[in-house]
């Protein structure tokens, strides 16, 4: 009986210790309080959940079609040819899910006969670092994981990095105005219930407070290796455009950001705007951000669905043209995502940002 009251205490959920935290403290930011839905290491979100596919609770670009992976692929063996394509160089991926976007990327290399790179992961999740390593076991090259940025290899040549929805899962801070001052937002408890304070806050302003350091590790990264990486998320590229972006995702469905702590995905739009210019201070050259439709199409996505679309049944071919769409069109994906590149060597000339491949490959 004694055992058992131990083991309710001791999974007691992440809902109750956030409102007995709130009781002790007063209250929590909205920074702090995604934090802890997110990470915590016993029932945060990335610590019990598979977020992405069908089962998951929302589906990714790579998850949709292999053509994204394809593209990128050819998109790094381009700038690898115009960096002097030597056969050391390394690829990075930060917040690389269930592995597919590196394993269409290693494919890819694969039959266009390019020597496989080392492989470095930044994944914080241990479910999904197994998923990546069943999916990319069968790869013949060297795969590392790493749980931040700062472990990565000082002597691997060239680096290409990519990041495909990886900012939009970063914690936020929210400020809201109250008699004409910004204060920030906090995360309080009425009865037992997780709310806002203020409950009404118009208008907000979002903060990503990892993004500088962020992007000193990857600027210190690039600068070393003088490469090249490529983000793809959602979000906007005018300052302040936004407004409150919080959501929480549960199987496909939004759902209050306070309820269900732990169990929903939580993502906010990615502030490019602010992106690019902390690149840029940090002497980096940027591209884009452009939309996401026009970045793949340039790239031949049409045509390479169309190609894989000619082997392909019925079935697979309705799949691969929906997915097209939905990565492209600006109703669905095409806008409201965007592609962003920072080179350390401004001579690169990355394609897709008003550049065209340098490189013929078949
Ligand atoms: N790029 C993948 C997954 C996107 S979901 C795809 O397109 O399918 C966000 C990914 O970032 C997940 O792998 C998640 O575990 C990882 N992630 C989230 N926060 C992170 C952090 N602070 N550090 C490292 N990885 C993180």
């Amino acid at each position: 009986m004694a055992a058992k009251m131990v083991s309710r205490k001791g999974s007691m959920s992440l809902d109750h210790r956030i409102q007995t935290q709130i009781e002790a403290t007063g209250s929590l930011t909205v920074s702090e309080f995604m934090a802890l839905a997110l990470y915590d290491p016993t029932d945060g979100y990335y610590a019990k959940k598979i977020p992405i596919g069908r089962s998951g609770d929302y589906i990714t670009a790579p998850e949709m079609t292999q053509v994204f992976g394809e593209i990128i692929a050819l998109w790094f063996v381009d700038l690898w040819h115009q960096a002097g394509h030597s056969p050391l160089f390394h690829l990075v991926e930060m917040g690389p899910g269930r592995g597919t976007l590196m394993t269409d990327i290693l494919r890819t290399f694969l039959s266009l006969k390019i020597p496989l790179p080392q492989v470095h992961l930044v994944e914080i999740s241990p479910l999904l670092k197994e998923l990546q390593k069943a999916a990319l076991t069968p790869f013949s090259t060297s795969i590392f994981w790493h749980n931040d940025l700062t472990t990565l290899p000082q002597d691997q040549g060239f680096c290409m990095m990519v990041a495909n929805e990886f900012w939009d899962a970063l914690p936020i801070q929210q400020f809201t105005k109250m008699n004409e001052e910004w204060v920030e937002r906090h995360v309080g408890k009425n009865d037992n219930q997780l709310i806002f304070l203020p409950e009404e806050s118009t208008p907000i302003h979002e903060v990503c407070p990892d993004m500088p350091h962020l992007v000193t590790q990857i600027s210190n990264h690039l600068k070393a290796s003088q490469g090249a990486a490529l983000f793809l998320d959602y979000g906007y590229d005018q300052p302040d455009a936004a407004g409150d972006t919080l959501q929480a995702l549960s199987h496909h469905k939004p759902q209050s950001s306070l309820v269900n702590v732990g169990q929903a995905d939580l993502t906010h739009h990615v502030d490019f705007y602010r992106l690019k210019k902390l690149f840029e201070d940090a002497d980096l050259k940027v591209h884009g951000p452009m939309p996401q439709g026009e970045f793949l199409k340039e790239l031949g996505l049409e045509i390479r669905t169309e190609q894989l679309c000619e082997r392909a049944n019925p079935d697979q071919r309705g799949t691969l043209r929906t997915a097209a769409v939905r990565l492209a069109h600006p109703s669905h994906m095409g806008t409201l995502f965007k592609a962003m590149c920072v080179v350390d060597n401004a001579s690169l000339r990355p394609a897709g940002f008003n550049n065209n491949l340098t490189l013929l490959v078949s």
